[in-house]
């Protein structure tokens, strides 16, 4: 078991939190008027941002400071032409003027929404467009140009899809820590947390840190992107980091439960009820959405809420991407 204390000090290590330039990792919460109940929260991380969205944000915070300290000029970024992951990117390199070179899957898209917005930062003729039958080899295909560029005396990394990597740990556990910060402000004990789980880079995170702590509270991830059993491989990947990180053996298990979304299951798929619950959320619950990643969430934390008929103190991390809404406004659902 690892203290508090330790594992702020060594986040705040690794995101240099001392410095003007650090990230702000805090982010308030609040309740939901949800079934007349006072007891069910939400977490702001949508609020950490507006170009970096919510838990990018967390992510990027520890990869930055290391790429700068390794002296890395260049980045290649691998993902979906849409990612948040690509767009955050785009913005916290240049940002320290190092070099985007995005591998995104392909074919081009028509251009709207994150895609549209991707554009600002990088010229089309800048994008390595890898196609549908060679994207499970793209990471191989990136670390080879990557090697080239080495030899032409470039300093390069790579950086995997949605940052799945061990430099996002540290900034990624800052959610944990966060989220014990508002405890303490609030009075509240979360008896249950729901997080969405693209690469689940940052849910098994969380879930790493809780083992660490030894924090008893029960995590419901929902699985947006990939399979169940891709997680529970992720989430090995992490607590094997988090072991390192700190130089400890994690024994535990954390106690979770995973979902696929209540609608619209396959990643980046949207539909009628996708679109009717962004608008529920925006007029009931005040809160922008987007259909990838958070109105998916939202709508099956409602529904498991109702059906395992959860009692306590609940809180839902509202993850960010809100920028992503944009490629979907002339929605007909939109339009009443
Ligand atoms: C990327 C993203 C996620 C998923 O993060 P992972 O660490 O890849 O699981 C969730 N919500 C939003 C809004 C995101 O942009």
């Amino acid at each position: 078991m690892i203290q508090e204390s330790e594992l702020y000090r060594k986040i705040a290590e690794a995101c240099r939190l001392d410095t003007a330039e650090a990230y702000r990792l805090q982010s308030r919460i609040h309740r939901l008027q949800w079934f007349g109940r006072t007891d069910i929260w939400v977490k702001r991380d949508d609020e950490l941002g507006f170009g970096v969205s919510g838990t990018k944000l967390r992510k990027h915070a520890s990869i930055i400071p290391s790429l700068k300290q390794q002296g890395i000029e260049e980045v290649v970024v691998i993902g979906g032409a849409h990612s948040n992951n690509v767009l955050s990117a785009a913005q916290t390199l240049t940002e320290n003027n190092i070099r985007m070179i995005p591998f995104l899957l392909g074919p081009p898209p028509r251009k709207q929404g994150n895609a549209k917005v991707l554009s600002l930062f990088v010229d089309d003729r800048e994008i390595h467009w890898v196609s549908r039958s060679q994207w499970a080899d793209c990471e191989v295909l990136a670390n080879n140009y990557a090697e080239k560029r080495r030899t032409e005396g470039r300093k390069i990394f790579v950086l995997p899809e949605g940052a799945h990597h061990r430099l996002a740990l540290p900034g990624s556990l800052s959610l944990l820590v966060d989220i014990l910060r508002n405890e303490r402000e609030s009075g509240i004990r979360f008896d249950h947390i729901f997080i969405d789980a693209g690469t689940g880079m940052v849910a098994q995170s969380l879930l790493a840190g809780a083992v660490a702590l030894e924090r008893k509270t029960i995590f419901h991830v929902v699985v947006l992107a990939g399979s169940f059993d891709e997680f529970q491989t992720g989430l090995s990947k992490v607590m094997q980091y988090t072991r390192e990180f700190f130089d400890v053996s994690l024994e535990q298990v954390p106690d979770y439960c995973m979902y696929y979304p209540a609608t619209a299951k396959s990643f980046g798929s949207t539909n009628k009820t996708v679109f009717k619950e962004i608008q529920r959320i925006a007029r009931e619950d005040g809160i922008i959405t987007d259909p990838v990643y958070s109105a998916k969430m939202f709508l099956t934390a409602r529904l498991t809420i109702l059906d395992k008929k959860l009692e306590g103190n609940i809180l839902l991390i509202h993850s960010g991407g809100g920028l992503a809404l944009t490629g979907f406004m002339d929605q007909p659902v939109f339009s009443v």
